[in-house]
C-alpha cells in the first residue's frame, strides 16, 4: 500500500487527471455526503471529476449540494461505464469490498485506474493502491474532512463541502449520539458550521422530509409487526412485500426503522427483516455488548460494524425470522442478565 500523501503530490502534479468517485449501493447520508464533498473539493482544484453511484438514493438526500451531478449506474449505464473505464483514479468511499457494488464493482476491478479506498468498515478487501481507512472514526465524511485538511488545509472547505460533510457525520452518528463521537468529532463539526454548514437546516432536510404514507407505514409496523423477546433483550420486526407496496415505500423510507426497537427500555438488540422480493434484507442494531457484525456474518451472509450490521437471506420472510429466533438463544451470553 502506498502513502496517501504521495497521492496528493502526484495529483498536484497531474492536474489533467480524470477522477471518478463511487460509493455503496443505495447511498446513505455518509456515502453521498462524503462523495459530494470530495467531488466539490476536487472540482475546486480543477480536476475532471464525476460521482458514479451504483443505484439511486432516498428523497431525504435529494437536496444535497451538487447531488444533481451524480450519475446513477442503473439509469446511465453506458456513461457510467465509460467514465470508469477512462478514469486515472477512482476513489471508493464508505465501502471496502467491490462485490458489494455488484456489476459496477466488476467494471472497477478490471479498469486501468488506480484505486483509493476511504472507508471505516471492518475487513477491507484488497483492491486498492492507496488507502485511508480506520474503524476508529464516526464516518467516511470525517475521513474525507481529514484528507482535505491534510492536502490543502481547512481553508479549502467551502459551504457546500461543509454541508455534505456535516450530513455524513450527523447521519452516521445517529445525530451525534453513538459512542464513536468524541471531542474531536465535535471540533470537526464546529469547524464545519463555521465554514457554512447550517445545522438546523440540515437536520430538517434529512429528518423532516418524508411522505405521509411513510409515517403511516412506521405507525403500522410499530403497532403490528414489532415483537419483543424480553428474556433475550431483543426486538424483531418484519415487513412484507405487500406492506411496502401498500404504503408506497421508496428508497430510503425504511432507514432508521430498525432503531425503534432499541428505544424500548431493556432492549439491547434489534433486528429488522424486509422482503425485497429477490432477497430478504436484514438490519441489525445493538446498544450493548452484542456483536451485530459477527452475528450477521455467521448467520445471514453479512457484516458491518459491532453495533450496526446488515445481511441477507434467500429464505422466505417467515423462514428467515423463524431461523433468527431459533439461533438467538445461542447468543444468550451477550443478551441475558447473568
Ligand atoms: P444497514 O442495516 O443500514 O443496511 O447496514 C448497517 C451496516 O452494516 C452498514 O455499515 C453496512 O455497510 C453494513 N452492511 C449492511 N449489509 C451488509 C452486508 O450484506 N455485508 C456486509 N459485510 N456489511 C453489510
Ligand atoms: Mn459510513
Amino acid at each position: 500500500m502506498q502513502d496517501i500523501k504521495e497521492l496528493f503530490q502526484r495529483l498536484d502534479r497531474q492536474a489533467n487527471s480524470k477522477i471518478v468517485i463511487t460509493t455503496h449501493h443505495k447511498p446513505d447520508g455518509d456515502a453521498l455526503g462524503s462523495s459530494l464533498a470530495l467531488w466539490k473539493f476536487l472540482r475546486n482544484q480543477g480536476f475532471d471529476v464525476h460521482v458514479v453511484s451504483p443505484t439511486d438514493y432516498g428523497v431525504h438526500l435529494q437536496w444535497m449540494p451538487n447531488q444533481e451531478q451524480v450519475i446513477n449506474f442503473e439509469m446511465a449505464y453506458n456513461r457510467a461505464k465509460e467514465l470508469v473505464e477512462q478514469a486515472d483514479f477512482i476513489f471508493c468511499l464508505d465501502f471496502n469490498a467491490l462485490h458489494r457494488i455488484n456489476e459496477l464493482g466488476d467494471i472497477i476491478r478490471n479498469c486501468k485506474a488506480e484505486k483509493i479506498m476511504i472507508d471505516h468498515h471492518q475487513e477491507p478487501e484488497d483492491f486498492d493502491q492507496y488507502r485511508y481507512w480506520t474503524t476508529q472514526t464516526t464516518s467516511t465524511a470525517q475521513l474525507v474532512e481529514e484528507v482535505i485538511v491534510m492536502w490543502k488545509g481547512a481553508e479549502a472547505i467551502d459551504a457546500d463541502m461543509a454541508t455534505c460533510l456535516y450530513t455524513g457525520i450527523m447521519t452516521d452518528t445517529g445525530s451525534f449520539r453513538f459512542d464513536t463521537v468524541t471531542p474531536h468529532t465535535h471540533r470537526t463539526v464546529a469547524e464545519l458550521i463555521e465554514r457554512g454548514a447550517q445545522n438546523s437546516f440540515i437536520h430538517q432536510k434529512v429528518f423532516d422530509n418524508f411522505s405521509y404514507d411513510r409515517l403511516r407505514f412506521i405507525g403500522h409496523c410499530l403497532a403490528n409487526n414489532l415483537e419483543i423477546i424480553p428474556e433475550l433483550k431483543t426486538a424483531v420486526m418484519s415487513v412484507t412485500r405487500e406492506e411496502l407496496q401498500e404504503y408506497k415505500i421508496q428508497t430510503g423510507d425504511t432507514e432508521g426503522l430498525v432503531n425503534y426497537g432499541l428505544s424500548i427500555r431493556g432492549i439491547e438488540f434489534s433486528a429488522l427483516f424486509i422482503d425485497r422480493t429477490k432477497l430478504i434484507k436484514i438490519s441489525f442494531r445493538g446498544s450493548g455488548k452484542f456483536p451485530c457484525n459477527e452475528f450477521s456474518r455467521d448467520n445471514f451472509s453479512g457484516g458491518g460494524h459491532f453495533n450496526a450490521a446488515g445481511g441477507q437471506s434467500t429464505e422466505t420472510l417467515k423462514e428467515a425470522v423463524e431461523r433468527f429466533k431459533h439461533i438467538l438463544p445461542n447468543y444468550k451470553k451477550y443478551l441475558a442478565d447473568d
